[in-house]
């Protein structure tokens, strides 16, 4: 591969978090590709854990996991579904990792004679990983987690201050994100916030040379030339990143306002025109889907959509490519617990049990299952889900009452979902799951072949629990379809059952795969089947 010249785009963020960095970085990325400019996308995050695996979802929202089986940000996530990257470990940064290397550095002996500090030390660090992807794209953008302003930021900002004074401003630029709110009362635009933010950027060095501005409407450009006035720049510079109802219209409206080309200006870079064809189509068929569907998701972190990211993403492709409006029902599993599956799941057209952890509310998952199962309606399981549908199965198609997972605080004779004995020896619980791609055989004329249209496939796992190799046969007989299954025939990957309309659950985590452009066959089977 021939060695690139790569520059740098950092993304910083100000005023407030969820303001949506990862989103604009990944959109920035969808521009520069569709400009025939090739790019990796890296996040550096300021918290200690060494990666989110061991976060609760409410805290962090999802953990993306990536082919080669990294516990990443979910904003990796939109980076995937917005480009054609092909994320790993190495895309992800946390001030853990970081940490862990330093000190394990250290105790080699590797900074003999020296006290080990924040600077150089760690800062070095973080330089080098920034670098690790010098060489292998066009452009690499990156991604500041956290705010400015945020104590464990701090290491982060030095760190790409000192990048921007190694490689100059042609190869180094700085994007900040920040916020510029209405003030109803006033009838104005605000941009004091924006100013202050910037002030903090410059307090440690780094003087943004793109503004975008968060808002609920665009910005006019007698305002665009005060905020560039306050914040040292030119009034091109200052971008409207405005409030949108379909996300993957942001790449069209950061071109309209001229973000692309203002980036490629700065950074020197000539190309030909983006083609954004494929945006404007996708953006002009979800402005008039046709059909309605309605997918009930029981979880258990409903409160917080972020915890389900890129399942409900996944959806809302495969909705797409139905030509139809989506409507997804949260429903707490706790709840089912309490009432009758058939008062929660009324009106939903499709059932969906995702993944998680810890025994609360599996029995209402499992009565929500066994209500599809019933019912004949739709149902999809991903990763939990197919461990709760195989002992829904085992213990009412099956008669083995006690059937229950090892993960389960009940003790039992029958565990149908059971840890392997290679993860019994395994003491500590981070990133020590089933992690990453695994490659998987799939039976010809089943439900998961027939939305593949081949055999072999592979997806991508997270999950220390299996279907027990001890029942396949008991569940084989009572009509239970193992269709997919690793290729030494021990661990279950997908089952189905007969004479239902769509039942379909997977071992593995299909919705990281799922694009805007190319829902996931089995979400596109599955939403097909509910519209049905
Ligand atoms: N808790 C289950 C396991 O560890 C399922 C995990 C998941 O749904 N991702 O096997």
């Amino acid at each position: 591969m021939r060695k690139r010249n790569t520059k740098f785009i950092f993304v910083t963020g100000g005023v407030m978090s969820s303001l949506g960095k990862g989103l604009a970085s990944a959109c920035i990325g969808a521009l520069l590709e569709a400009r025939g400019i090739s790019i990796s996308i890296q996040k550096l995050d300021p918290y200690i854990n060494v990666d989110p695996g061991t976060m609760n979802p409410y805290q962090h929202g999802e953990v993306f996991v990536t082919d080669d089986g990294a516990e990443t940000d979910l904003d990796l996530g939109h980076y995937e579904r917005f480009t054609n990257v092909k994320l790993s470990q190495s895309n992800n940064v946390t001030t853990g990792r970081v940490y862990n290397e330093v000190i394990s550095k250290e105790r080699r002996g590797d900074y003999l004679g020296q006290t080990v500090q924040v600077i150089p030390h760690i800062t070095d660090e973080i330089i080098s990983r920034v670098y690790d992807l010098q060489g292998k794209t066009d452009i690499s953008i990156v991604e500041i987690g956290g705010t400015v302003g945020d104590i464990e930021s701090l290491p982060y900002l030095e760190a790409i201050r000192q990048i921007r004074t190694q490689l100059g401003k042609e190869n180094a630029l700085f994007v900040h994100l920040t916020y510029v709110p209405y003030i109803a009362a006033a009838g104005e635009l605000k941009t004091k916030p924006t100013q202050h933010s910037v002030k903090d950027l410059l307090q440690i060095g780094i003087q943004p040379d793109i503004l975008l501005c968060r808002t609920d409407r665009f910005l006019s450009n007698e305002l665009k030339k005060k905020i560039a006035l306050f914040c040292n720049l030119n009034v091109e510079s200052v971008v409207t990143a405005k409030d949108v109802d379909i996300i993957y219209e942001v790449p069209l409206i950061f071109h309209k306002e001229g973000l692309d080309d203002i980036i490629l200006e700065s950074l020197k870079i000539w190309t030909k025109e983006p083609d954004l064809s494929k945006w404007e189509n996708i953006v002009t068929k979800i402005k008039k889907l046709k059909n309605n569907v309605t997918i009930g998701v029981v979880g258990k972190y409903i409160d917080l959509k972020d915890a389900y990211k890129s399942l409900h993403e996944a959806l809302y492709h495969a909705s797409y490519e139905a030509n139809s409006n989506l409507s997804i029902k949260y429903i707490d599993s706790e709840d089912l617990e309490q009432s009758s599956p058939k008062k929660l799941l009324e009106g939903c057209d499709g059932i969906l049990v995702p993944g998680g952890f810890g025994d609360r509310g599996f029995e209402g998952k499992i009565s929500a299952i066994q209500y599809a199962r019933e019912n004949n309606i739709p149902f999809f399981g991903i990763c939990l889900g197919l461990q709760m549908a195989v002992i829904e199965f085992a213990r009412n198609v099956c008669s083995i009452k006690d059937a229950q997972t090892r993960e389960s605080k009940k003790r039992s004779k029958n565990y149908i979902i059971d840890i392997m004995e290679s993860q019994k020896k395994i003491g500590s619980k981070g990133g020590t799951m089933r992690l990453g791609q695994y490659p998987c055989e799939l039976k010809k004329s089943s439900l998961a072949y027939s939305a593949y249209k081949k055999a072999k496939i592979s997806e991508r796992h997270r999950h220390r629990y299996e279907v027990n190799p001890k029942y396949h046969e008991k569940l084989k007989k009572s009509g239970l379809i193992l269709s997919g299954l690793s290729p030494d025939g021990t661990l279950v990957e997908t089952v189905e059952i007969k004479n239902h309309k769509w039942f379909l659950a997977c071992q593995f985590h299909p919705e990281f795969k799922s694009k805007p452009f190319s829902a996931h066959p089995l979400f596109r089977e599955f939403v097909k089947a509910s519209l049905k």
